[in-house]
């Protein structure tokens, strides 16, 4: 899988939270660097928030 804006390889959590902050059927995926600029928030923020949604037992992240 890669970012369908910048074309970097990503990784489980990023089509993760694609599905989860996107739409859960999405067929296009971004890196977290791209989500940061689509939601105005950090990397690390969205690290943060995959571990949360991980947390909380959510299939997209095991
Ligand atoms: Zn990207």
């Amino acid at each position: 899988m890669t970012c369908c804006k910048c074309g970097k390889p990503i990784c489980h959590d990023e089509a993760g939270l694609t599905c989860k902050l996107i739409n859960r059927g999405a067929q296009e995926y971004y890196c977290y660097d791209c989500l940061g600029q689509i939601f105005h928030t950090s990397r690390r923020k969205l690290e943060e928030m995959a571990d949360d949604f991980r947390a909380a037992g959510c299939t997209l992240f095991l």
